[in-house]
């Protein structure tokens, strides 16, 4: 339907979590369903509201993907008008002007470019300049190493590649992803990641860009020395540094845990059947080598020993849409934050699917989307 003979959807930016997510998920929606938008209150919940560079150019990437029309969008504003055009695949590049997040703006814009066309060769690619490792948000390591795998599974094409790197204040960096047009297949079994099997490994990974190497050694040989005291076996643990070229300076770590999931006892457990949880930190000039280490094996163990559930806290709100979008299924989550709630709520607004939190207890919480 063309988007001029929809009815205008009004959002208010403060409601629930009151973020920026708010903005992104509106504008992919709105892009995918055709329905022009007005938000309001824009960032209320954050100390400084309105729109940074990061929700601007999320604006203007999405603006020139639909060939939308947009009123009251500049930095500061908290308000702005939305309507949206045709979703266009094609070769982008969007520069944020600053060390802003690229992977948010990128989350914006893959649902639509996911869906632009139905024909597999007219594939996107998108080239995004600012922060690729920034605090709040996914780094690129959290996209490649457990987003891009569990759209995997949902059907969804996408390649990301970390060109070069960019930590705050300076930015520079650079992704770009490749995102094939998504078809659903007539034979593709539900989406079910709910129960936790084996333990497969602990990738324990540090990189720093024009900082001492003995960084990173620090943090690995404290995280994995944390992680073997509460006795998880050592030979399931591998370490990896990184000395990485760029602009600028930084530091960062990641864990990504690795688990079988399916039925238990059953043949459906197999090895190509893994999930990968991240868990990612940055270092801080406040902060220790080991400190950093060791709170890296902190939420490593927390996921490990506190829940059997398989998606961890932020990967649970960026699932959310596009499980939706393939079609609904259902997963185990350790905790329903704010932002999950308020994108369940934002996706209910544009579609009419039921998304529902049945609590098992307090660290285990079974997501149903019924699409
Ligand atoms: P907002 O605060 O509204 O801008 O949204 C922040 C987004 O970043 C949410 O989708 C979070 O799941 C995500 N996020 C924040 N911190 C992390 C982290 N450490 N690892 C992965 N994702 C994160």
């Amino acid at each position: 339907m063309p988007a001029s003979t929809q009815k205008l959807l009004k959002i208010d930016g403060s409601t629930g979590e009151g973020g920026g997510q708010i903005i992104r998920t509106a504008l992919s929606l709105s892009m995918l369903t055709g329905t022009p938008i007005e938000v309001i209150n824009i960032r209320a919940g954050r100390a400084k509201p309105g729109l940074m560079r990061q929700h601007l150019v999320c604006v203007q990437a999405s603006q020139a993907i639909s060939g939308a029309t947009v009123t009251g969008a500049h930095l500061g504003s908290t308000t702005f008008g939305f309507t949206p055009n045709t979703i266009k695949s094609g070769d982008y590049t969007f520069d944020i002007g600053s060390a802003g997040s690229t992977s948010l703006v990128l989350q914006t814009l893959l649902p639509a470019l996911l869906f632009a066309n139905a024909d597999e060769r007219l594939k996107s690619t998108v080239t995004i300049k600012g922060g690729t490792h920034n605090p709040l948000a996914p780094t690129t390591d959290f996209l490649t190493e457990a987003f891009v795998p569990a759209l995997a599974k949902l059907g969804m094409q996408v390649d990301i590649d970390l060109q070069q790197l960019g930590f705050a204040p300076i930015g520079g960096g650079v992704i770009t992803a490749t995102i094939i047009p998504f078809l659903r297949r007539a034979n593709t079994l539900p989406f079910k990641l709910t129960e936790r099997g084996e333990l497969v490994n602990i990738a324990l990974v540090a990189s720093l860009l024009n900082l001492e190497y003995d960084i990173c050694k620090r943090e690995l040989a404290s995280a994995k020395s944390s992680l073997v005291e509460s006795e998880i076996d050592k030979t399931l643990i591998t370490t990896q540094n990184n000395k990485l070229k760029g602009m600028g300076e930084g530091n960062t770590c990641y864990a990504r845990v690795t688990h079988q999931f399916g039925e238990p006892h059953t043949h459906e457990m197999q090895t190509h059947k893994q999930h990968h949880e991240m868990f990612t930190l940055l270092g801080e000039k406040r902060s220790s080598a080991e400190n950093i280490g060791s709170r890296l094996a902190g939420l490593v163990k927390r996921y490990l020993f506190n829940t059997d559930a398989l998606v961890d806290e932020y990967l649970t709100d960026q699932l959310l849409l596009p499980l939706v979008l393939s079609g609904g299924g259902e997963f185990s989550a350790r905790h329903i934050s704010g932002h999950t709630e308020t994108q369940a709520w934002l996706i209910q607004q544009f579609l009419p699917v039921e998304i529902k939190f049945d609590f098992i207890d307090n660290d285990k919480i079974l997501v149903k989307v019924i699409a």
